[in-house]
């Protein structure tokens, strides 16, 4: 796996460094994370790396376009390693559980907007917001 991120890394121009892998391999065993989770998995495996260090990966990688941020309306910025597919996000308003959801017309996916006002339009955003099934157990217990 940490081979398969440096390819990740030198394909963008980046350089490979420990704190980058760290991140890459914290958000590709842990999807959908906010950034206080990514540090405290970094930090886990590699006390060396600051909090400092963290924001400033995931910042680089995202301009990169090798990390994808999210952030539903009224929840902190997630972060996951899956990118490149336009997928699309289900979430919990009660406990801000996050999964993915595939697009559901394939290709360029939700590009048709009934009315583009004249605008090229190139990407989608589509959340999805419900009850999770943790969230909707708990509920029918009270
Ligand atoms: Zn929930
Ligand atoms: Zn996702």
């Amino acid at each position: 796996m940490t081979s398969e991120h440096e390819a990740i890394l030198r394909a963008a121009s980046l350089r490979v460094t420990r704190p980058r892998l760290a991140v890459l391999a914290a958000l590709h065993d842990h999807p959908h994370v906010d950034t206080d989770t990514v540090i405290h998995l970094v930090r886990t495996e590699h006390p060396a790396v600051s909090h400092q260090a963290v924001y400033d990966v995931l910042r680089a990688l995202t301009d990169a376009g090798i990390v994808r941020r999210i952030q539903p309306m009224g929840a902190t910025a997630r972060y996951e390693t899956r990118v490149g597919d336009n997928h699309h996000h289900i979430v919990c308003r009660g406990c801000g559980a996050i999964a993915d959801v595939a697009c559901a017309v394939g290709h360029a996916p939700c590009l048709s907007a009934s009315e583009d006002h004249g605008f090229v339009v190139d990407e989608a955003e589509v959340v999805y917001w419900g009850t999770c099934p943790e969230c909707a157990a708990e509920r029918n217990s009270h």
